[in-house]
């Protein structure tokens, strides 16, 4: 389903950017080859870092890497074709990295005695057990140096549940945890880890579980946007990736060294009720 024009005019549309430099510095994006990470792989890549871009998806980091190239960016954009699954190759990749930004997933939308055991055990690898393994081969750099940012997308679904979504938001809760945890840790070593907790982004994920949805809640597709995704959301629009990013962006600024173990809303309200 396409959403659509957004209702409203998007506020920070064409706006400048927070200032931010990480020239110098890698970043690791997971899940960069479409939506919120090939966002955040452009907003790391403008600011100066060489940006290792892990996805499964080839081509889709193909694309990334020519969008790079036309934003004058040649070779700020390293694509690494890689299944998060393998856990060992996913810790290997993330070694020698300054920033990681946690961000691959995938969403089911089943009830609970519906839900392959199979797929949830996948959703959890990637989405929860990939991110401690990443974190796990990102901070020996990251204490050497006495320096590193951790951002973990987590979602609206890391602090609230929603019906149908069992192993997305076991994964994002458990996410969150994960992140509060490596906050402790590093502290001392100049790490920082955070997560950022959009609503309904305009992304592919979004998009394909529209379908899934509309039958889970026996509506038709049209409803979908507002009267499940967007019912508790104040603000009656999706957000942009390129928000999201922004918000990824600001937890790697000096501003924010003092920034660790929280969880950045953007949710349009959806958590104020
Ligand atoms: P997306 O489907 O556009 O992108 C997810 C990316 O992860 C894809 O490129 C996919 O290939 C990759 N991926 C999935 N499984 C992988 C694996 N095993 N190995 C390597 N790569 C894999 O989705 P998105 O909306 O951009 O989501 C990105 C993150 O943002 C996810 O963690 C999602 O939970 C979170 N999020 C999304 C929304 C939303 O509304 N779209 C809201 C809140 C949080």
């Amino acid at each position: 389903m396409n959403p659509g024009p957004a209702p409203h005019p998007v506020p920070s549309a064409g706006r400048p950017s927070i200032a931010l430099d990480l020239g110098g510095r890698t970043a690791l994006v997971t899940g960069a080859a479409g939506g919120i990470g090939r966002a955040c792989a452009l907003r790391l890549a403008a600011a100066g870092a060489k940006v290792r871009a892990v996805d499964r998806e080839a081509a889709g980091l193909d694309t990334l890497v020519e969008q790079a190239l036309g934003m004058g960016l040649a070779g700020a954009v390293e694509p690494h074709v890689l299944d998060l699954t393998d856990l060992d190759a996913a810790e290997d990749a993330a070694a020698g990295t300054d920033v990681l930004v946690n961000n691959a997933g995938l969403q089911l939308v089943r009830p609970i005695e519906e839900f392959p055991p199979d797929v949830f055990h996948t959703v959890l690898t990637v989405m929860l057990e990939a991110p401690f393994r990443l974190i796990r081969g990102a901070l020996p750099q990251m204490y050497a140096q006495g320096w590193g940012r951790i951002v973990n997308v987590s979602s609206v679904h890391g602090l609230r549940a929603s019906a149908f979504k069992s192993a997305y938001v076991a994964a994002k809760h458990g996410l969150e945890g994960l992140s509060k945890t490596a906050a402790l840790e590093g502290a001392a070593h100049g790490v920082t880890s955070n997560c950022v907790n959009p609503g309904y982004v305009r992304t592919p994920l979004v998009e394909k579980q529209i379908a899934d949805q509309a039958a889970a809640h026996d509506i038709p597709q049209e409803r979908v946007l507002t009267e499940v995704l967007l019912k508790d959301s104040a603000l009656k629009r999706l957000i942009e990736p390129e928000e999201v990013a922004e918000a990824v962006a600001y937890l790697c600024t000096p501003q924010a060294s003092f920034v660790t173990g929280t969880s950045f809303v953007l949710d349009g309200g959806w958590t104020a009720h």
